[in-house]
């Protein structure tokens, strides 16, 4: 996903009265889109509250927000030590003492830290700790450049950097440098030693960078694609580098790649996107078709079929802005177009929108270490949350600083239907469901109303475009498994015991089949408000085919701090103890309870003792 990378607001982490004062004085400087989060206990007055430190620091830093902690530094490491990865993909994290005297960059700071470190120093007057020999002895971070810049090799840069503190010299050239001027990196670049022992370039042609040449890339070029639904990826990605190459162009200066709305879920596109690890940018036909008097080839054809004269030039163009040029004009094969303008200046932001997404979110059953990162990273990444506001809610903190929209229990289609409309005009919008989202929940509904004619309600022609990216999650019955033994060791199914959406007969049909299959069972939605016969039915069937001793648990509010197991048995189960925020599992014929004094567990045996010849 090249588009998931960057761009979160950091987080102040308070733990007391004084880090809360001392964050909103730094944020009241300029930084408004700055969260504060602060322990419950401690700081009511905070943005956003949270209970558990530790836990809301992981969760943090797994979505991938920079991490302001206004707390000891040794807070931050433990919480943070068994989650990091990779100094290029890790969240910055800084420790700022609660009087703001001490401004400490802890990790990641090549990775936009260091800039957040300076602003915090800025802001408080504190002292900044540096650690790295680049900052401490020149105060430049040669792989953090300036917004719009980006470097050919991100790892080239501590090489570099070796040879300059080994009092090596700089000499800055390029093809386009000095020709076009960028300030910004004279500013950045200003305190580096001059000489002749290290080139560095700013350039948006392809130069191969090295142990002693750095090179930077300016974002200014923007790539126009056209091309048939279904056009090869392979093709397309080695169509663009073929003329890349030809006219010694850098892919890393390609600031977005551009085309038509229509466009927004074509494969191959999106291919190229990944490929070229830079965003998608869409127009409508009528923006295009704006652009035809600057246009070198219209084309009737496309006039024709969607209502622009041309899509890679036009697309090109627009996105380069009014003092852009076309450097490379259509260039056709087999099915694709392309075409590349040159901006006056690095893009500050791009034009266009986004071809927005729905993130199909499954957060497990409510504790935040049972949820994945990448479920986080998503749920921090989307423009807009949409969901059951129990859901929601079980996000706490992490939802917080969200746009959120809430639907109540009967409106699922009106929540997904509005999470595809909403990604049609260029969101990237999550629905969270609890447990997995593709089980008893959002998921299967997104895709069939994207099955749905739009005539016969599905949703609109734009909104069948937007590109579904489901998070698997853990769901209720293995939360359920895990928690009393391992019920759910062989074959098993599960069962919705809600009549709501299927006719009864068949979840009794369901019933004799999982029955005379001799499968352990989960079931799920037990019992509602409404619903409370068909878990007694549901037992007696069973009865006609397991024993009354078969165990059964019952497992409430699984993951949440009200969470209760119960050991019962298909004879015995009561059902004034369920409620519909409990998962009920069944065992076989094979499950068996076990008792070593310490509480109880139930499994299902797959048969080793069996293969051992041992009798249980
Ligand atoms: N997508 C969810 C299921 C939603 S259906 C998942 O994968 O878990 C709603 C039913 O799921 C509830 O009636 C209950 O049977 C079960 N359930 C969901 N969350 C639960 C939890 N935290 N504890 C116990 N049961 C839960």
């Amino acid at each position: 996903m090249a588009e998931l990378a960057g761009g979160l607001a950091p987080v102040f982490v308070c733990l007391t009265k004084q880090s809360v004062q001392l964050a909103k004085k730094i944020k009241s400087s300029s930084h408004n889109k700055w969260e504060i989060h602060g322990l419950a206990s401690r700081c009511p007055e905070a943005d956003i509250l949270f209970d558990q430190a530790n836990n809301h620091i992981v969760s943090l830093f797994l979505s991938g927000r920079p991490i302001l902690g206004i707390c000891a530094a040794g807070i931050l490491i433990r919480a943070l030590g068994p989650h990091l990865i990779s100094k290029f993909s890790d969240a910055p994290v800084i420790a700022i003492a609660e009087d703001g005297s001490a401004i400490i960059p802890l990790l990641s700071s090549h990775h936009g830290g260091m800039a957040l470190a300076r602003k915090i120093a800025a802001a408080t007057g504190g002292h900044l700790a540096l650690t790295t020999a680049g900052d401490v002895r020149l105060g430049v971070s040669l792989d953090c450049p300036p917004k719009g810049f980006k470097l050919a090799d991100e790892r080239g840069a501590k090489a570099v950097m070796g040879r300059i503190l080994d009092g090596g010299g700089v000499s800055i050239a390029s093809t386009n440098y000095p020709e076009t001027d960028y300030p910004e990196m004279d500013e950045f670049l200003a305190p580096l030693p001059k000489g002749q022992e290290v080139r560095i370039s700013i350039t948006t042609k392809a130069i191969l960078p090295g142990p002693d040449h750095l090179v930077y890339h300016p974002l200014q070029l923007f790539l126009g694609v056209g091309c048939v639904r279904g056009c090869g990826a392979d093709h397309l990605i080695e169509f663009v580098h073929d003329n890349l190459s030809k006219n010694g162009l850098a892919a890393g200066a390609i600031a977005a790649i551009v085309s038509v709305d229509l466009k927004g879920d074509e494969p191959a596109i999106r291919a190229l996107s990944e490929e070229l690890s830079c965003p998608i940018r869409l127009f409508t036909p009528d923006e295009l078709e704006a652009l035809t008097p600057r246009i070198e080839n219209p084309s009737d054809i496309v006039f024709a079929e969607i209502g622009c004269h041309s899509v890679a030039e036009a697309s090109a163009l627009l996105a380069a802005g009014d003092d852009g040029a076309l450097i490379l004009s259509k260039t056709k094969t087999s099915g694709a177009a392309i075409a590349i303008a040159k901006a006056s200046s690095p893009a500050a932001t791009l034009k266009g929108r986004k071809p927005g997404r729905v993130f199909l979110v499954g957060i497990g059953p409510g504790r935040d270490d049972w949820r994945t990162p990448e479920a986080s990273q998503m749920i921090a990444r989307a423009d807009i949350l949409c969901g059951y506001k129990l859901y929601l809610d079980l996000l706490g903190p992490l939802a917080g600083h969200h746009n959120r929209r809430e639907f109540a229990l009967g409106e699922e289609e009106m929540r997904c239907r509005f999470a595809l409309e909403e990604a049609a005009k260029g969101l990237d919008v999550a629905i969270i469901c609890s447990g997995d989202a593709g089980i008893y929940a959002m998921g299967a509904l997104v895709f069939e109303l994207l099955d749905r004619k739009s005539d016969a309600g599905g949703v609109s022609a734009m909104a069948r475009r937007v590109q579904v990216i489901t998070t698997p999650g853990i769901t209720a019955m293995q939360a359920a498994a895990a928690r009393s033994g391992a019920l759910l060791g062989h074959d098993f199914c599960a069962i919705s015991l809600s009549d709501l959406l299927t006719p009864w007969e068949v979840i009794e049909q369901r019933l004799h089949g999982a029955g005379a299959g001799d499968f352990a069972i989960a079931f799920y939605n037990p019992v509602s408000m409404r619903r409370r016969t068909q878990l007694a039915k549901a037992r007696d069937i069973l009865l006609t085919y397991r024993k009354g001793d078969t165990p059964v648990v019952l497992a409430t509010n699984l993951g949440r701090p009200q969470e209760r197991i119960r050991y019962r048995t298909l004879a015995s189960l009561d059902l004034a103890e369920i409620d519909m925020l409990t998962v009920v599992l069944v065992g076989s014929s094979q499950t068996r309870r076990l008792d070593l004094g310490r509480g109880q567990a139930v499994y299902t045996p797959r048969g080793y003792a069996k293969k051992s010849k041992i009798v249980l």
